[in-house]
């Protein structure tokens, strides 16, 4: 079926009001929200922010990888886009960013669109979603759908960068506050159905910010890019740190998130599922860049995907390596919920083929760098300079990341080797005309997709205190 005529088959359906129907085998007949064995469900989805695919790791993440390793892990995972409101918008609504139109931070999303959180409340649900940065308050059309959003960002940060310090604190909390209030909001909910989406911001710049990097220097970015694109000699040091102090808040992290699941799991009261995935990855010079929004290469966007269901628990292969991205998420999370007839694109990612789990290499992942209300030049570490007026999308294609446009497509890693072992940038691109048109039609997407700004000088400020640029 065309997907359109598909998506609106399914808002009708929606606005007319009649029921959702359950699917078979998520849940039992006509009582959605119940499992299989009338349990409640309880869906927890969690979002860590800037979390490279190499963060969520048995070494760093050693406590909460072995309770998300009971389910699928995936490794194909991408997400929508290297910036942090475009791929929340994909995540609660199925859309691509150039179908929602929240195309940069500091757009808000539309009221028009169905979230998967307005679906599951609408059927029923509880619904409770714990934020932990500005970039995702309430204002910004998050907070649709929730009987409850937490958008307090109580801890001031000092941010210091080589003894000096930087005005403005933070507007963010961290691990420890955010797994208690998580806790309290799980705990104070009624019983039935229940949503939840808990987002962690300890991997996002400043680096070494838990009381995991007490002791080193707390790195900030953008100080880190300057000493960086000036070709400063300290760089060479100050970058091997500045990871080091990203994986230091990954551990810290790993200690809080770990708790919180095991707390909710441990609630025989609900059948519950836990879906753990990532807005954006990180960069630390692999793709001569540092930190994301202005890439979609692999540190930028690959990112970890796991999930614990009912349907998916230990059932092989755990290890899953089919080809995904966030915009499978919603249609993931309704399929949990029992429900069907969703206005979700994407595929449920807890639907097998058949007896089986989809096969590696199979499925898709789209995407795009964000867009600037005006061109901006990149300068990269390698000295070398590029203007960002065009908008850039990538597709997962034969098992390599490509960007580009209806005007140009190449690997997005052209350092990566090829699948015949030369350098990827050496050989011509296979269907590159191909991806060239897809692309083009991701463009005129872009055109009816309109978002609108926030008209607030207090958020512009907030964003550039987080150095989100706009
Ligand atoms: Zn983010």
């Amino acid at each position: 079926m065309d997907i359109r005529f598909a998506l609106a088959i399914g808002r009708l359906i929606l606005s007319v009001g009649a029921p959702l129907v359950v699917a078979a085998g998520a849940a039992s007949c006509g009582d959605p929200g119940a499992g299989a064995d009338a349990r409640p469900t309880r869906i927890a989805l969690i979002t860590l922010d800037t979390l490279r695919f190499d963060g969520f790791s048995p070494e760093l993440m050693p406590e909460t990888y072995r309770l998300m390793e009971r389910g699928h892990v995936f490794s194909r995972f991408y997400s929508s886009t290297s910036t942090t409101q475009p791929t929340h918008a994909t995540i609660l609504t199925g859309l691509h960013p150039w179908e929602h139109g929240v195309t940069r931070n500091g757009l808000v999303l539309g009221q028009h669109f169905d979230l998967l959180p307005e679906v599951l409340q609408d059927e029923g649900y509880w619904t409770s979603a714990i934020v932990t940065s500005y970039p995702l308050k309430g204002s910004f059309g998050y907070d649709q759908g929730f009987d409850e959003f937490d958008d307090e960002f109580g801890v001031d940060y000092s941010r210091t960068w080589v003894g000096e310090e930087v005005e403005g604190g933070g507007f963010y909390s961290l691990g420890e506050d955010a797994a208690a209030r998580a806790r309290a909001a799980v705990a104070a909910a009624p019983i039935g159905p229940q949503f939840f989406w808990f987002h962690f911001f300890d991997p996002h710049d400043p680096y070494g910010d838990t009381p995991s990097g007490e002791g080193e220097v707390v790195v900030q970015l953008p100080a880190l890019r300057y000493l960086g694109e000036k070709g400063d000699p300290t760089f060479a040091d100050w970058l091997p740190r500045a990871r080091a102090q990203y994986e230091r808040d990954i551990q810290d992290l790993d200690r809080h998130l770990a708790g919180l699941i095991q707390s909710i799991l441990a609630d025989e009261a609900f059948e519950t599922s836990v879906i753990l995935t990532a807005d954006h990855g990180e960069s630390f010079g692999e793709d001569s860049s540092l930190g994301h929004g202005d890439r979609v290469s692999p540190s930028q966007v690959h990112v970890p995907m796991a999930i614990l269901a009912p349907t998916v628990t230990g059932t092989d292969p755990a290890a899953r390596l089919d080809v995904a991205g966030s915009v499978d998420l919603a249609a993931t999370v309704a399929h949990i919920a029992g429900l069907t007839g969703t206005p979700f694109g994407g595929r449920s990612l807890v639907e097998r083929n058949g007896s089986s789990w989809p096969a590696a290499g199979t499925g898709a992942a789209f995407g795009m760098r964000r867009l600037l209300p005006e061109d901006k030049v990149e300068l990269r570490l390698d000295g070398s300079e590029h203007v960002q007026s065009q908008p850039v999308f990538y597709a997962h294609h034969k098992g390599r990341l490509i960007e580009g446009n209806s005007e140009d497509a190449r690997p997005a890693d052209p350092a990566a080797e090829s699948p015949s072992g030369g350098p990827a940038s050496a050989e011509s691109l296979p269907d590159e005309e191909k991806i060239r048109a897809l692309f083009a039609a991701f463009e005129a997407s872009l055109e009816g997709a309109g978002a609108e700004e926030l008209d607030s000088s207090a958020a512009r400020d907030a964003l550039g205190a987080l150095g989100y640029g706009r």
